[in-house]
């Protein structure tokens, strides 16, 4: 490529898209900005904005107060001993995964569990023992099933894993699994648990240690109103100083997160968002009500929602024979339900997929979610009149 103004003319500012549609993605209902943050965004946007007065450890930066916010109000937020700002949940995991296993060690995951927690155990060289779950329509995780696992770990390469996992919920159906249990199974065999609270912590209350969780990692930009890459890691126990242990050559730098990670905007976004994000977790039950009469709606319309019922979360998985029949018999096939969706400026239902989806409904208002299941309903009758 030739870099001349031709070829270039494409770059620069660049505008997003539709704007302004009812977003259910559920990749983007927790994360979109409070006007706190859009603000923050464009203050902190510089890069390392926030490095004015660093004293060596993003970790230790009081002015703005990062300092504040790491050491004491997000270990009372999440039930945590110590926490810290990573680029993302994945990083999060990799972090405790580094740290505290060695290589060829097995780490014990759910069977639900996200790709980036498969891709941290192999970047940390780990061995994967996977939980079963019981698969169509329940996705559920018997608790017990987490000391199977363990145990055959153990009869197999003579130790117990060095790390359990569970995803609180899991990423595609909204589960949210019994993990007080699953905590004090694996404490039974002195192995720890990482609780993957992508999808729940800014959404829900979540108490690391009322759970039992000593490990939990976070994603600001799914779940905390925030702009990414960014997310936390919280560490209960002695665990703190494994995870958090300094470099013995650059002695205020931290090994594992290469001695700094958010070093600008995302980290003020975030901070922006958390007196919002204190203050949204406790509507969690209307959250799950709305939810819950959404599913029920859909239902009636012939969609059948799987995993938990009734349903704990925003995060909802539904098969809809309705719209597959449609799509195998319409002439733009299977985009049809995408493309009726956005001329009812409604976005989030990955174009193409009609036999079934996934969405959340977290922030959307009662009014809205009524919208949907009108138009879902109108685009329901307007094909079956068709066929
Ligand atoms: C989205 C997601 C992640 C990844 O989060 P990042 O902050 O982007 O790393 C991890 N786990 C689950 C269950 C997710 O849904």
């Amino acid at each position: 490529m030739v870099l001349d103004s031709n070829s270039l003319s494409k770059f620069g500012f660049i505008e997003r898209g539709p704007k302004d549609f009812i977003n259910i993605d559920p990749l983007q209902t927790g994360g979109k900005l409070t006007p706190e943050a859009q603000k923050a965004l464009k203050e902190w946007g510089d890069g390392y904005s926030i490095c004015d007065f660093c004293p060596g450890s993003l970790d230790i930066i009081k002015q703005p107060p990062i300092k504040d916010f790491i050491h004491e109000a997000l270990p009372e937020f999440l039930g945590v001993d110590g926490a810290r700002i990573t680029n993302g949940a994945r990083e999060a995991k990799f972090a405790v995964m580094h740290s505290i296993a060695n290589e060829g060690d097995c780490v014990v995951v759910d069977g639900l569990a996200h790709y980036s927690s498969i891709v941290a155990a192999q970047r940390a060289r780990l061995n994967i023992e996977s939980v079963e779950h019981n698969g169509n329509p329940d996705y559920y995780i018997d608790p017990e099933a987490y000391g199977r696992a363990i145990e055959k770990v153990i009869s197999e390469s003579g130790k117990p894993p060095a790390l359990a996992l569970l995803t609180y919920p899991d990423g595609n159906y909204g589960n949210l699994p019994d993990a007080k249990k699953i905590a004090s199974i694996c404490h039974e065999y002195d192995v720890p648990l990482l609780l993957n609270c992508a999808y729940s912590a800014g959404r829900m209350p979540i108490n690391a240690k009322e759970i039992g969780a000593d490990f939990i990692s976070v994603s600001g930009h799914k779940s905390m109103a925030s702009s990414g890459p960014i997310g936390i890691v919280g560490v209960n126990g002695d665990y703190v100083d494994t995870v958090f242990r300094k470099s013995p050559t650059h002695p205020v730098k931290e090994i594992e997160f290469l001695g700094c990670t958010a070093r600008g905007a995302t980290i003020m976004t975030m901070i922006a968002s958390f007196p919002a994000v204190v203050e949204r977790i406790k509507h969690w039950d209307e959250e799950v009500a709305n939810a819950r009469w959404f599913s029920e709606k859909l239902e009636g319309l012939g969609l059948i929602q799987v995993g938990d019922k009734p349903h704990n979360h925003d995060l909802m998985f539904f098969e809809a024979p309705v719209f597959y029949e449609i799509s195998q018999k319409v002439k733009k096939g299977r985009y049809f339900l995408y493309k009726e969706l956005k001329a009812r400026r409604i976005h989030g239902i990955k174009a193409g997929l009609t036999k079934y989806f996934k969405l959340s409904t977290f922030g959307v208002d009662k009014e809205d979610l009524s919208y949907i299941v009108d138009s879902f309903e109108e685009i329901i009758d307007k094909y079956q009149d068709k066929f």
